[in-house]
């Protein structure tokens, strides 16, 4: 699936295996690659929020914002869970399949 962010196609893979990464890891972004991974044995809901959790990252990044206060998990984290709780995970899940269909 794929979804657009700041003007680039991202790419939403769904994986268990994070390839030496701690077993806590739930979600990452491989920014030189436009690709998001999210673990797949997450229940339905814990997955919209960190698909959110890496868009927000992925923004972040492509305004510049490397290393800063803002970039802190702590405030991804608030973000994300801020528009999880507005519905915006469904809607974008959705939307990029009614697209996927047609394209
Ligand atoms: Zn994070």
């Amino acid at each position: 699936m794929k979804i657009p962010i700041c003007g680039h196609e991202y790419e939403i893979v769904y994986v268990d295996d994070f390839r030496g990464e701690a077993e806590k890891l739930i979600g990452r972004v491989l920014h030189g690659h436009h690709i998001i991974e999210i673990r797949d044995s997450l229940p339905q809901s814990q997955k919209i929020e960190t698909i959110l959790h890496e868009i927000g990252h992925c923004i972040l990044w492509h305004q510049g914002h490397l290393g800063e206060e803002l970039t802190s998990e702590a405030a991804v984290a608030a973000f994300a869970n801020g528009l999880f709780n507005l519905g915006v995970g469904e809607f974008l899940l959705e939307k990029a399949k009614k697209e996927g269909k047609r394209g």
